[in-house]
C-alpha cells in the first residue's frame, strides 16, 4: 500500500530489556496486561501489525500469543531469550532461534517468517546470522539498525528496503526508520527515540518515508504497574523511564495520522529483485553487484 508505514512490537517483559536489572522473581502478568492494552489500541484503530514474540513468553503465556494470532496480527521472531546474538554464538541462535519459531508457529498457526534481533544487535559481530536465519527457514529480517549508537548499530547500512545477503540465498531486510537529513541520519523508529522527540517532529519525519518500520515495546505503550528495581542505574532509569508513561498518547497519535501494516506485507509489496543488494563481509557491511 502506497504511504503505508509497517508496525512493529517487541513483545518481552520489562525485565528482559537489556538495561533493566532482573527482578527476584519472574512477573509475567505484567506482560499479559500490556499485550492486551496494545491488542485493544490496534482494535480501536482497525490497524494490523506485526509482534515480534520472544520464544521464552511464549511458552509462559501461550494464550497471549494466541489473541494476537487471532486478532489478526503478524507473528514474528524476537528470539528465544533476548541475549544478544554476537554473545549468543552462531550454534547457539540457530538451535535457540529454531526453537523460539517452532514454539511461535505451533501457537499462532501461522508461518513465522520475520525475525527481529534483541535490541538491535545483528552488526558485524554477528555476521552469521543472515545466513542461519534463511537456513531456519525466515524471509525477512528487521535488526539492522542503520545509526551508530551506544549500544548498536551500523552506521553504513541502507535506510530504505533491501535484500540482505543470507549464505546462498537473501533476506528481505527492513531496517528500522531512520531518516537522513543534510547527511545526518536521525532515528525516528520508536521506543526511546519517540519518547524523547517531539510527536510532531516523528509525524513531519516520517511523512515521505518508504515503507518506515516503527516499533515499540508494550512495557513502554502501556506499562502496567511495575517498578524498576530500587538501585537501579541512571542509565536504566533513563532509557526504560523516561517519559515512561507517554509512548502510549504518541502511538495512538501517530495511528490516526495514516494507514499501517504488518511487516511481511512487504514481501508482497516490494519487489525484492529491484532492490539494492547488501551483505556483511570483512567485517564491515557494503553493497553488492546486482
Ligand atoms: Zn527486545
Amino acid at each position: 500500500m502506497v504511504g503505508a508505514r509497517l508496525l512493529s512490537f517487541d513483545v518481552e517483559h520489562w525485565y528482559d530489556a537489556t538495561l533493566a536489572s532482573k527482578p527476584a522473581s519472574a512477573q509475567p502478568e505484567y506482560a499479559r496486561r500490556e499485550i492486551d492494552a496494545v491488542l485493544e489500541l490496534l482494535a480501536a484503530r482497525g490497524v494490523r501489525a506485526t509482534f515480534f514474540v520472544l520464544g521464552g513468553l511464549a511458552r509462559q503465556l501461550p494464550a497471549s500469543v494466541r489473541d494476537i494470532a487471532a486478532a489478526g496480527h503478524e507473528v514474528g521472531c524476537h528470539g528465544l531469550t533476548h541475549e544478544l546474538l554476537f554473545e549468543l554464538g552462531e550454534a547457539r541462535m540457530r538451535r535457540e532461534v529454531g526453537a523460539a519459531r517452532s514454539i511461535l508457529q505451533e501457537l499462532s498457526g501461522q508461518e513465522v517468517v520475520g525475525y527481529r534481533a534483541p535490541t538491535w544487535s545483528l552488526d558485524r559481530r554477528s555476521a552469521w546470522a543472515p545466513r542461519v536465519l534463511h537456513e531456519l527457514g525466515f524471509r525477512y529480517d528487521s535488526s539492522v539498525f542503520p545509526l551508530r549508537t551506544p549500544f548498536y548499530g551500523v552506521p553504513g547500512a541502507p535506510v530504505g528496503p533491501y535484500r540482505l545477503k543470507a549464505g546462498d540465498g537473501w533476506l528481505l531486510e527492513l531496517p528500522p526508520a531512520v531518516r537522513e537529513v543534510l547527511g545526518v541520519r536521525v532515528p525516528l523508529a520508536g521506543g526511546i527515540y519517540w519518547r524523547v522527540l517531539p510527536a510532531a517532529l516523528v509525524t513531519l519525519g516520517l511523512r515521505g518515508m518508504q515503507l518506515p518500520v516503527l516499533y515499540a515495546h508494550p512495557w513502554e505503550v502501556a506499562p502496567a504497574g511495575w517498578s524498576l528495581p530500587s538501585g537501579s542505574g541512571a542509565l536504566a532509569r533513563f532509557g526504560m523511564g523516561f517519559r515512561g508513561r507517554q509512548l502510549g498518547p504518541v502511538l495512538g497519535r501517530l495511528l490516526r495520522t495514516g494507514s499501517f501494516q504488518p511487516l511481511g506485507d512487504a514481501l508482497r509489496d516490494l519487489d525484492g529483485s529491484a532492490l539494492p543488494a547488501w551483505g556483511f563481509q570483512d567485517g564491515r557491511i557494503a553493497q553488492l553487484p546486482h
